[in-house]
């Protein structure tokens, strides 16, 4: 049952973060009767709560965001796993090896090991129109979503290697696809620049900034921009508005150095172990080609059955006589 009222606070494991990505890690170790604990800040789901319809999770042509949520909840459940409310503010390995996981209500847990499956946050835009219409227009996945804007109108705000190669992939649903960006330059790759720009469904709008949303009771309905040079205001009509403008991987609640990429994401092994021993990541926080829930269940699969090998292994090694470990 989902709590923040236990006593108990030494683990075999513990796993920050109830997305797909926890929610998977804790089914598969209750399931493998390790003694796990996840700790999510929220309602378990993490990016499952801010979906509306989800059309490419095998097993459901199409179900909402919520209610797998719920499902995949119930699932860990059932086998046992322990879901307590809190936010963890540290993880940190201790000399003894053991990790301490801290809370903001005030906890210290214990644990031969960790799984980090916080996921990230897509950096927003900040603008009227973008809360009201996210998920009835306004995404910042496009694999997830572009399925849904089929022949219609789409816009793709930002300049980087995301916004560029995402609004190339946009063509292949949308009749006609604009790029904005509020630069002249694009941060983007020559070569991602070359093949998006060259595209005949590609519109590319530069020195524009978004400021409004609009929209009606069937979602999105279109953008207002403003020109960084001119100040002059204009109307753009789009259904679909797609915003890649950077990406936070949730991260910095490791102390102690760790691998990562220029973007902060985390590099594992095939084990999805990290650099620091022990500490295992799975899903959307991990450097990885694409973010979906299909691989945050693999990663979270792969990270709790090699937990459990990692724990049998410190357990041998705690056995061994001293000089043979
Ligand atoms: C709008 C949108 C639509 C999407 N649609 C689809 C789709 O249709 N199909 C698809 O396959 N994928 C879709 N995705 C991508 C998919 O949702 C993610 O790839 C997936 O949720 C990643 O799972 P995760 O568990 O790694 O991370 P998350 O889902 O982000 O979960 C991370 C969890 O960690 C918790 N957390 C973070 N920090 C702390 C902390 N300090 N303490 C405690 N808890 C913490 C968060 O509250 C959150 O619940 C979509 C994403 C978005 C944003």
């Amino acid at each position: 049952m989902t709590n923040n009222g236990t006593e108990k606070t030494s683990y075999d494991v513990i796993i920050v973060g109830g997305g797909p990505a926890g929610l998977c890690a804790a089914m598969y170790a209750a399931r493998g009767m390790i003694d796990a604990l996840l700790i999510e800040r929220g309602l378990p789901g993490g990016e499952l709560l801010n979906t509306e319809l989800i059309e490419d999770y095998p097993g459901f042509e199409s179900i909402l965001g919520r209610d797998l949520a719920k499902k995949m909840t119930s699932h860990a459940e059932k086998f046992g796993a322990s879901i307590v409310t809190d936010t963890v503010d540290a993880i940190e390995k201790m000399e003894d090896g053991e990790f301490e996981v801290r809370t903001q209500l005030g906890k210290t847990y214990r644990s031969a090991a960790v799984i980090l499956t916080a996921g990230g946050t897509p950096a927003k835009l900040g603008i009227p129109g973008e809360l009201e219409y996210a998920g009835r227009g306004v995404s910042y996945c496009a694999v997830c979503d572009g399925a849904f804007f089929k022949n219609e109108t789409i816009a793709v705000i930002g300049g980087g290697d995301a916004a560029v190669e995402e609004a190339n992939y946009l063509t292949r649903y949308g009749t006609k696809v604009y790029l904005i960006h509020r630069r002249e330059e694009f941060r983007a790759s020559a070569l991602l620049q070359d093949r998006t720009f060259n595209n005949p469904k590609i519109e590319v709008i530069r020195n524009k900034v978004v400021e409004e949303i609009e929209g009606g009771p069937t979602g999105a309905t279109g953008l207002v921009l403003k020109d960084t040079k001119t100040g002059e205001r204009s109307n753009l009509a789009a259904t679909g508005v797609f915003i890649f403008i950077g990406f936070s991987p949730n991260s910095g609640l490791i102390k102690g150095h760790f691998e990562h990429d220029a973007g902060g994401y985390v590099i594992t092994d095939r084990h999805m172990m990290m650099s620091i021993r022990g500490l295992f990541a799975a899903g959307d926080l991990r450097v990885q080609l694409t973010r979906q829930i299909t691989t945050a269940v693999g990663d979270a699969t792969t990270a709790a059955i090699a937990v459990e090998k990692y724990l049998a292994e410190r357990t041998a090694e705690a056995k061994a006589p001293v000089g043979t470990a």
